[in-house]
């Protein structure tokens, strides 16, 4: 079975003049129809990209502001797709819908902020209600990132409140930073299985190599849609030039023909390492607790922290344990050495 998500959002991370937009927009529509001719498809794709941008730094490309909605809108014209953005305030709302945006999305450090949420809330039940022509309620989608805090009762609180405006809602996991968090994907998922549920592996990767990879885990999780960043040239781009994809790139990821049980015993797999690396830790921070308590010992009795004939000892002993359980010999002194610096550092 080819390509089981329905919905792609995809587009580049920011609107950087008109011509970038238009020039990612017709690219985006010819893949469409490049798809479209080789099979039938009932994948609903939407135009995104970035007018207001929440950066980090002062310093960097901030998006190019209202302007850019007359591009989003010609693009639209030109293409026929429907278009998406971010809003993080109730002007933008304002803006955005007046301009014909079907699509709004919250970013990850607004929907980390309840009174922000809600102000967007308030913005769009204020603007549908006075709306006519061009944009409807039922027509309207919001889109809700998870905070980039990983915090599962905040997503699902920001859903809540957006469903009273009476507006669609739908979820993107986009990661928490640059690593997946799937537990809290998964336990959305759980608690909402009516809302449908999209992965933003751009950002959750912010690598444009690891994209189509985890555009198959999410055929194999069972996604119900992409948020893909596409640039025409991302190398020029200037936002998240190293996550965003080329058109052709998209056309691969949309093309792919993997069935989903191909990637499912390599999640599962992942899974467990994750599950091995978690205890890991856990007996790591244990360990360099009673390092600690060792230490203190040591400086009561005016002891030496660095007694090498000891470590020699333990040395021995742990490569001859590891080594009855595979593992090389070169690869247990490595461990033992940084375990072992570590170990000295917290007992000074
Ligand atoms: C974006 O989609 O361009 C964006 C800024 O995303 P996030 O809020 O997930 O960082
Ligand atoms: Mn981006």
């Amino acid at each position: 079975m080819r390509r089981k998500e329905k919905i792609f959002i995809v587009g580049p991370c920011s609107a950087e003049s008109e011509e970038q937009v238009l020039e990612a927009a017709a690219s985006i529509r010819a893949v469409q129809a490049a798809i479209d001719s080789e099979s039938t498809s009932d994948s609903w794709v939407v135009f995104r990209a970035g007018i207001w941008k929440p950066r980090t730094s002062p310093d960097t490309f901030q998006g190019a502001g209202e302007p850019a909605l007359r591009w989003m809108q010609r693009a639209s014209k030109q293409t026929g797709l429907p278009t998406a953005t971010e809003v993080a305030t109730p002007e933008h709302v304002a803006r955005a819908l007046e301009s014909g945006i079907t699509c709004l999305w919250i970013g990850a450090r607004t929907s980390a902020n309840p009174i922000a949420v809600q102000a967007i809330a308030d913005a769009i039940v204020t603007k549908t209600m006075t709306m006519t022509q061009t944009m409807t309620k039922t027509q309207t989608i919001v889109m809700v990132k998870n905070p980039v805090n990983e915090d599962i009762d905040l997503w699902i609180g920001d859903v809540e409140r957006l469903e009273k405006t009476g507006v669609r809602v739908m979820a993107i996991h986009r990661g928490c930073g640059h690593r997946p968090c799937w537990k809290m994907a998964f336990e959305f998922r759980r608690r909402r299985p009516d809302i449908p549920l999209l992965l933003d592996p751009s950002h959750l990767s912010g690598d444009a190599n690891k994209v189509a990879e985890l555009c198959q885990i999410a055929r194999t999780l069972d996604f119900d849609g992409l948020m893909i960043e596409v640039h025409p040239h991302p190398e020029q781009a200037l936002s998240d030039a190293r996550q965003q994809i080329t058109p052709e790139a998209l056309r691969a990821i949309m093309e792919d023909t993997t069935p989903a049980s191909d990637t499912l015993p390599l999640l599962e797999l992942r899974k467990e390492i994750d599950e091995v690396d978690d205890a890991l830790w856990t007996l790591i921070a244990r360990r360099m607790e009673v390092s600690r308590r060792i230490g203190d010992y040591k400086r009561e009795r005016g002891m030496a922290v660095i007694q090498p004939q000891r470590y020699e000892q333990i040395l021995q002993e742990r490569i001859a344990r590891a080594q009855e359980q595979g593992i090389s010999e070169q690869a247990i002194r490595q461990i033992m050495e940084a375990i072992h610096t570590e170990s000295v550092r917290v007992q000074l």
